[in-house]
């Protein structure tokens, strides 16, 4: 069986964005990549967007990029710049093109469906499948989202939507999220931060069609994608063993307090492709130890105060924009920090310590 010097396991947003990475720092010239991922073709399948703190390489696979946003809970609305920041959204569809087409030049690269196809012996491997186990007491964000079509100009595609807490709470937390993609585009998502045991928060498709009809008052509309999905709240389990490196959700990229992942994959993938000639070294890649202590109380408190999530986002939000969005894309300093933590409310909080 062929053997290779690097494995990546699962060619999704991190698989490929490690293989990318690698193949455009010519580290894939005198080297071997074999990507096992077992799905049959590519098609979008998500939508990954952020705030662009820091550069990546799919500037071209941005499908549209906004300045402005707005959070809401019940009569009340904030409006937000993020000029320094845009947020961004990237296609996941024009991304797997990119890669995919950049990787099949490279005849060091190669595809398999399994890794009982090959010797993974002596490889170095890279693994994004992460092993999660579904305990009661874990939280999820779980989502679902339609991109909608209307035939008249509907959306105003300057600014987005992050939240929109006025909706049926059912003791959880749950937003609506909108991302105008122009004037007669949007994707409209369901979001709930949960743990999952109540069946009746995935009646997605009724939540979306009535926020769209009843709340944006839209009646014609056509959807034309469709994408769902549930982000773990929590680091997956993971045995160190040598010669392996978790990557993406596996190798704990999310921001527990948010989901975001993409750009942390991005600079985790670039940080991996520095150190490539000396990868069994190095020390691992994490995302900084504050923001794992600080999300940490931050669920704590989502968990047993769930409604009082809409007030504390929205109040978080009542800070600089530049300073709440360098806080949840993990670059901010310690000014920044305590200026998002006074915005908290302080006995909730500090009780947390202690749960
Ligand atoms: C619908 C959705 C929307 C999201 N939106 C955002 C967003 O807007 N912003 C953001 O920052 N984050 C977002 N996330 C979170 C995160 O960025 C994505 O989940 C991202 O795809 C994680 O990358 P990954 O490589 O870890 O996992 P994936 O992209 O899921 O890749 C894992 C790959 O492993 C393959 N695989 C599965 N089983 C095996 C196996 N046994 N052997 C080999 N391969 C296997 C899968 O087919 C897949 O291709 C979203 C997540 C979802 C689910």
């Amino acid at each position: 069986m062929k053997e290779f010097d690097y494995i990546i396991i699962g060619g999704g947003c991190a698989g490929l964005s490690l293989a990318y990475e690698l193949e455009i720092n010519e580290k894939l010239k005198e080297k071997t990549l074999a990507i096992i991922e077992p799905r049959i073709e590519y098609k979008k399948d998500k939508t990954w967007s952020f705030w662009k703190v820091a550069a990546h390489n799919f500037d071209d696979c941005v499908k549209k990029s906004w300045e402005n946003f707005s959070i809401n809970i019940p009569k009340k609305t904030n409006h937000l710049e993020c000029i320094n920041y845009p947020y961004q959204s990237v296609d996941s569809g024009l991304f797997y093109e990119k890669i995919n087409n950049k990787l099949k030049k490279n005849k060091n690269v190669s595809f398999f469906k399994k890794i009982s196809e090959i010797n993974s012996k002596n490889s170095f491997i890279f693994n994004s499948v992460p092993s999660i186990k579904k305990e009661h007491l874990n939280l999820w964000q779980h989502f679902s989202g339609v991109e909608i079509e209307t035939q008249n100009n509907f959306f105003d595609d300057e600014i987005f939507n992050l939240m929109d807490f006025d909706c049926d709470q059912r003791e959880s937390v749950h937003f609506f999220y909108t991302l105008p993609y122009s004037k007669t585009k949007a994707l409209v998502e369901t979001t709930w931060l949960s743990k999952m045991n109540d069946g009746s928060q995935k009646d997605y498709d009724n939540q979306i069609k009535d926020y769209i009809e009843n709340h944006l008052n839209l009646k014609n509309y056509k959807i034309t994608y469709k994408e769902e999905g549930a982000i773990p709240l929590f680091y997956p389990s993971y045995e160190v063993e040598k010669n392996k490196i978790n990557i993406g959700t596996a190798g704990g990229m999310t921001r527990l307090s948010t989901g975001y992942t993409f750009l942390n994959i991005q600079e985790h993938s670039k940080y991996i492709c520095q150190n490539i000639e000396n990868i069994s070294k190095v020390k691992k890649f994490n995302i900084s130890k504050k923001y794992q202590f600080l999300d940490d109380i931050f669920l704590k408190v989502l968990k047993k105060h769930p409604e009082k999530m809409p007030d504390i986002f929205f109040k978080m939000f009542e800070s600089s924009p530049k300073t709440v969005i360098k806080f949840l894309s993990n670059k901010s300093n310690f000014l920044e920090d305590l200026s998002i933590i006074f915005k908290m409310p302080k006995w909730i909080f500090i009780k947390a310590l202690f749960y």
